[in-house]
């Protein structure tokens, strides 16, 4: 069942109640191990780091996953919308 969701502020939707999108940056990622890693600092004075600085890379819906543990032939997979357990 698929649910999209949208952020008023900036007008981004994702599709499925996996995704992250963060408020303060934009950015939508794959899972909230992925959010968490682009949060830095300590509480109350959280920033967030750019998702390529924590190793992940855009999927075909625009979201940022984390290539780990990955082959090439997963990586399509993840293009084309079979997802794995992250
Ligand atoms: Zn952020
Ligand atoms: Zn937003």
């Amino acid at each position: 069942m698929a649910t999209t969701t949208t952020h008023p502020s900036c007008g981004t939707s994702w599709t499925g109640t996996r995704p992250e999108h963060c408020p303060v940056c934009c950015e939508t990622f794959g899972g909230s191990r992925t959010a968490d890693r682009h949060r830095v600092g300590p509480m109350g004075d959280r920033r967030c780091l750019h998702p390529t600085q924590i190793g992940a890379v855009k999927d075909g819906r625009g979201i940022w996953v984390r290539p780990y543990r990955t082959r090439a032939s997963d990586a399509t997979a993840r293009l084309t919308g079979v997802r794995s357990s992250e």
